[in-house]
């Protein structure tokens, strides 16, 4: 059988990290040699230009990404990105991480993501919404409630989903708040989807914890990144009673081991803008904190922080993973061989938010809204049984975690393409 050649459009730490992971995966189940490289590849990409009007009446060119991994299982479903840091690359993986988390927790979906390259901190919130509906304008086509379905993430939040949403209504004539998740509940959001991702995580950290016979009451968290992931987990982590000892943001963090007032955090940024000089506790840096002794480490900023340089010194007793891809590959085994971590690993840790962004695309497609407790019920049960499933496939064939999620994942994206054929 002649191989694939594969493109380097997509090449980069991050993705080669992503094609790792599936390779182990692949191999780990066997899968046949004929379906892997249409499993593992993205279906297609699309690189848009973004011109935006500044508010001093000059032009700037902005560079933006969609990435459809896979189409085979349903609408592709993935968050949009505003960083400077956004590479096709980067978008790349974070799409195939999709599809294996959509698959695993049982959503009717396959795996996108976007990106555009800017620092959104350095737009005034007119160039923010110009950029915004731009970026939309540009995908509509590819885009729709049974094609593409976008979602928050870095640097993107419920206004952005908002305007995106609007701009892609006005194009077909009328309100269609299912190309678009996260959005804010006056236009179709879902109660419980702000917080859906950082409870979903709290709620997974719980039951692993229960599982290590360790009460939440004497529990410490250290948590990465205090944006939308982290600061939500951290409020339903010291609500079940655990101690947040310390936070972070791009600018640095704090780190108080009698606990953090994570609502005083959350009032400071709102005012400051950023953690710098929040008066909790000491200061610590973003390298630091992840080598703080605490039951819980929750990276909840970006991918590949947990390296084969940190790893071998952390103290945690369980990473849950926030944030997607921030294990890398080498740190992966280094964590696997010391044993004494439980890693939950992102596609199973984070998945509250993508099953609570399937609760309102159901929501808005059916025009019939839920409550809060109906969303949280809902979401705590589907938590159950992908957790359930993965323990079930770690324990039936001596995987670690991550590879327990991935395969299920992994396989049963593979199977669809394999039972539907060459096309989707
Ligand atoms: P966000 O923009 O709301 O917050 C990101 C946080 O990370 C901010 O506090 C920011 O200051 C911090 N940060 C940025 N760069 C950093 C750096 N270099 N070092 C330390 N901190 C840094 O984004 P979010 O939606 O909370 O997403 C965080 C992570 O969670 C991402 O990996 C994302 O893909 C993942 N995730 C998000 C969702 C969601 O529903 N928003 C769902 C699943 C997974």
């Amino acid at each position: 059988m002649s191989k694939a050649v594969v493109s380097t459009l997509y090449d980069s730490d991050v993705f080669r990290m992503a094609c790792r992971q599936f390779d182990q995966a692949a191999d780990a189940i066997n899968l046949p040699e004929e379906i892997r490289d249409r499993t593992k590849y993205p279906r297609r990409c699309i690189a848009v230009s973004l011109p935006v009007r500044r508010d001093n009446g000059s032009v700037t060119v902005f560079e933006g990404y969609r990435v459809q991994h896979n189409i085979s299982t349903g609408p592709s479903k993935g968050g949009i990105r505003f960083h400077e840091g956004v590479t096709l690359g980067e978008v790349a993986a974070l799409a195939m991480w999709m599809s294996w988390k959509c698959s695993l927790v049982g959503l009717p979906y396959g795996g996108a993501k976007g990106g555009v390259i800017v620092n959104p901190r350095e737009l005034s919130p007119t160039e923010l919404e110009h950029l915004s509906r731009r970026y939309m304008q540009e995908l509509i086509g590819f885009v729709g409630p049974q094609l593409d379905i976008a979602a928050p993430d870095v640097g993107t939040n419920e206004q952005i989903m908002a305007w995106m949403m609007d701009t892609y209504s006005n194009h077909v004539g009328y309100i269609s708040p299912g190309v678009v998740t996260g959005k804010p509940i006056s236009v179709g959001g879902s109660q419980g989807r702000r917080e859906a991702t950082g409870a979903g995580v709290a709620y997974l950290v719980g039951k692993y914890l229960e599982d290590l016979r360790i009460p939440v009451s004497q529990a410490t968290v250290a948590i990465q990144g205090f944006g939308n992931v982290g600061s939500e987990t951290a409020l339903a982590l010291s609500a079940m009673g655990a101690r947040i000892i310390a936070i972070s943001d791009y600018t640095g963090g704090i780190h108080n081991p009698a606990g953090i007032d994570v609502k005083k955090a959350l009032a400071y940024i709102q005012y400051a803008g950023v953690l710098k000089d929040f008066d909790g506790g000491g200061a610590v840096t973003n390298e630091e904190l992840l080598l703080l002794e605490c039951t819980v480490l929750v990276p909840a900023a970006l991918e590949r922080v947990i390296t084969k340089d940190n790893a071998p010194r952390l103290r945690c007793r369980v990473i849950a993973e926030g944030a997607n891809g921030p294990t890398t590959n080498e740190a992966d085994r280094i964590i696997e061989a010391r044993g004494d971590i439980e890693l939950i690993p992102d596609i199973l840790c984070n998945s509250g938010g993508v099953i609570v962004s399937y609760f309102e695309w159901l929501q808005n497609l059916q025009s019939f809204y839920w409550s809060r407790d109906e969303v949280l019920a809902k979401l705590n049960g589907i938590l159950d049984r992908a957790k359930e499933s993965v323990e079930y496939q770690k324990r039936k064939f001596k995987f670690g975690r991550r590879l327990a999620a991935l395969t299920l994942g992994i396989g049963r994206v593979a199977e669809t393409k394999q039972k539907r054929g060459l096309f989707p």
